[in-house]
């Protein structure tokens, strides 16, 4: 038996990356998928396809995870199409690193809107199927720069703190109606966004990390399919860093 078996699951951002690799993940595991996108149509069409040929109900939305109206009519479409959402992954993101000094208003706002009021959007738009189903697994991607800080990304460090405490806020919410959420937090993950440290300030980083070696998005998939199943019916309000050790 599969572990997801009979879930719907809804992933934001999965065109590239982390969710990608969440989708792929999932779809092995029985799950059907919708995911969405900002402006990759093509590799979202691609996505799809590869998730069908693993024997899944797939379907990308093209919805900026930034906007409420987009995320109520996501919810509702997705509900529609697949019949509930048992599983919601909020991994939609964005960087834009800079000193706070040379920091502007609109990238601060630009990174906050992306990164942390997405998942108030699309959170309260899916515990209403959940609490419908009286189950389901919320699953928010932070990163280990939520709780430890990092030097020039202060507006990606606030939004990913920001979602711990509405990770915690929220699992004490609706634990009562058998509605999990927990956090991710990842250290340096090998996607088109640390893609440019490489080639410059990824030394420093990688002295830090014990096992050694910099994330794949499979290290990130493994830990959200554990959180999204049977596995972990008594674990929530939890932040779970996937980091090789970086955060110890
Ligand atoms: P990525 O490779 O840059 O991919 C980002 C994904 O999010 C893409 O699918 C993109 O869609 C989508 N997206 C961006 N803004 C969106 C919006 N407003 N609405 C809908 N979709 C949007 O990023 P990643 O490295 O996989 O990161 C995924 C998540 O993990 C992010 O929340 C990130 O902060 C977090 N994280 C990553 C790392 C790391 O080392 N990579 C570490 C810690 C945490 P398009 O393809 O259409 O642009």
């Amino acid at each position: 038996m599969r572990l997801l078996e009979n879930k719907t699951a809804l992933i934001t951002g999965g065109s590239r990356g982390i969710g990608e690799g969440i989708a792929l993940k999932f779809a092995e595991q029985g799950a059907s998928i919708a995911f969405t996108y900002l402006s990759s149509d093509e590799k979202a069409r691609a996505l799809e396809a590869k998730l069908e040929s693993l024997g899944v109900k797939a379907k990308g939305y093209k919805s900026d995870a930034g906007i409420y109206a987009a995320a109520e009519q996501l919810a509702n479409d997705v509900v529609k199409e697949f019949g509930t959402i048992d599983i919601c992954v909020n991994n939609a993101g964005i960087s834009r690193d800079n000193l706070l000094l040379r920091l502007t208003q609109e990238q601060w706002d630009e990174v906050i809107q992306a990164n942390l009021k997405s998942v108030y959007n699309l959170t309260k738009q899916v515990i209403r199927p959940m609490m419908k189903a009286r189950s389901g697994s919320i699953i928010n991607l932070s990163s280990i720069v939520g709780i430890k800080g990092n030097g020039g990304q202060s507006a990606y460090a606030a939004s990913k703190a920001g979602i711990i405490g509405f990770t915690k806020s929220i699992a004490q919410e609706i634990g009562s109606r058998n509605i999990r959420c927990n956090a991710i937090a990842p250290g340096f993950i090998e996607t088109d966004m640390t893609h440019y440290l490489k080639d410059g300030g990824a030394e420093k980083w990688f002295e830090k990390i014990p096992l050694g070696r910099f994330g794949k998005t499979e290290d990130v998939a493994n830990a959200a399919l554990y959180l999204a199943s049977d596995m972990s019916l008594y674990v929530t309000g939890q932040v779970i860093s996937v980091c090789g050790g970086m955060n110890t």
